[in-house]
């Protein structure tokens, strides 16, 4: 199906995601995909550990994911949406605006996960636009990550994004330090005070505080304490400022909860969600907010909010996002993602005191091994396909998010590759 010819093309004319142009690391043909499995071009199959960078929570060709896009193609994959509405956008935004935390009533449907927080961080800086001292500046802490569109990366952290490599071009935004109070450990009050001294000093100009609640990705795969959530929530209502939540990686069910912010009872202002919304099936990302927020934004000078992408609400994205979302209102999800993190606590917790290993931190279907070394990428990867498994780690982060069906013996094969592979110095160093 795929010739040696084809993967030269490849090689020689297709961008992959962070490699080099000229001397690509190596891609792996995938053919097919079932369930927990990839099939490469060869006929081996590897056990899926990353859902597609946590998108495929339901497993790959899911019978009713399938069936809700094929009907929907047979009446209209696509429609604009400036002056149009249709089925398909208004059964999810209902769906979203039930499912997600209270007095998110108000939905926008964008394209991607970073044009969902290029769309939040505009309603945040409308929101303010007509006041008399408009508001431009953002705050979010340390060792985030949302996305790779300029004002997305601009609220990332700016060592792990590079940000010297974009001075001029990114606007510049203030920086709480990463909370350390992790996740199952004590809440250290400490966690709150250069937070809170950043927003009394700049709250008037500040339109919004975003960041990734509970889980911090990308940015370094960390854990940490609900009480900072609620603590940000609070100081965030007594200065006037706007809470944004990017919940694209943490949303539906990720880590245990439904929406990460459940972990503290907290309500955001703007709720960011991608990746998971369509079983990891196409591009769509919803971004929801209060009414308050809406009405101030509709009164303000431009007299509504100003973003048109145009595949806003494409009804195929939307119909297999419905679908998604009444697999997981089935109601399996809970205990699917409790016995992967049983799994996981088991299977992944020893390797702490390994002499490769820093740390091991698992939440929800999440697992994450940090080791003391980066990895070196091509290896390691050729390691874990000739283990049989798809893992595909960063810096000095093995992890994994499988897909929320994945089988005992299946989580087991990948948490065995894990721990054959940092058994192997050669697939460590610079
Ligand atoms: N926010 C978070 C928390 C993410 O993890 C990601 C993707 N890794 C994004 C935003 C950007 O989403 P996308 O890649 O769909 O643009």
């Amino acid at each position: 199906m795929l010739t040696a010819e084809d993967l030269h093309f490849d090689r020689q004319h297709i961008w992959h995601p962070y490699t080099s142009m000229i001397d690509p690391l190596p891609c792996y043909p995938v053919i097919s995909a079932q369930g927990s499995t990839l099939t490469l071009a060869d006929g081996r199959t590897l056990t899926e550990g990353m859902s597609s960078w946590w998108a495929a929570i339901h497993g790959y060709n899911h019978p009713r994911l399938n069936r809700a896009m094929t009907e929907q193609i047979s009446r209209m994959s696509h429609v604009m949406f400036g002056g149009i509405t249709h089925p398909a956008a208004i059964e999810l935004s209902r769906k979203l605006v039930r499912i997600t935390p209270d007095g998110l009533d108000k939905v926008f449907l964008a394209d991607s996960g970073s044009v969902a927080v290029e769309v939040a961080m505009k309603m945040a800086v409308q929101y303010y636009s007509g006041d008399r001292q408009p508001r431009k500046k953002f705050m979010t802490i340390r060792q985030g990550y949302h996305g790779d569109t300029f004002a997305a990366m601009s609220v990332c952290d700016p060592d792990n994004s590079m940000h010297a490599l974009w001075k001029g071009y990114l606007p510049e935004h203030l920086f709480a330090p990463a909370p350390q109070s992790r996740f199952t450990g004590p809440w250290q009050s400490g966690d709150m005070h250069e937070t809170q001294q950043l927003l009394e000093a700049h709250h008037a100009s500040l339109a919004a505080v975003i960041l990734e609640p509970i889980v911090q990705g990308a940015g370094g795969m960390r854990f940490y304490h609900p009480d900072y959530l609620r603590r940000l929530r609070e100081l965030c209502d007594h200065y006037g400022v706007l809470l944004i939540a990017d919940e694209i990686a943490t949303g539906f069910g990720r880590t245990g909860r439904l929406f990460a912010c459940e972990h503290a009872g907290i309500s955001p202002d703007i709720l960011c969600l991608g990746k998971g919304l369509t079983g990891g099936t196409m591009t769509l990302s919803a971004v929801l907010t209060r009414e308050a927020i809406a009405e101030k934004i509709s009164l303000s000078p431009a007299g509504c909010f100003m973003h048109g992408p145009t595949f806003m609400g494409n009804p195929l994205a939307c119909a297999v996002a419905c679908a998604s979302i009444e697999l997981l209102e089935e109601g399996h999800w809970p205990a699917q993602v409790a016995a992967i993190e049983r799994q996981l606590c088991t299977e992944l917790m020893p390797l702490k005191g390994h002499p490769q290993v820093a740390d091991v931190r698992v939440l929800g279907a999440i697992g994450v091994v940090e080791c003391h070394q980066p990895v070196k990428m091509a290896d390691i990867q050729q390691f874990f396909v000739n283990e049989g498994v798809w893992i595909r780690p960063f810096g000095r982060l093995i992890y994994l998010m499988p897909p929320y069906i994945i089988q005992p013996q299946e989580l087991a094969q990948l948490t065995g590759a894990i721990r054959k592979a940092i058994e192997k110095p050669e697939l460590f160093g610079h």
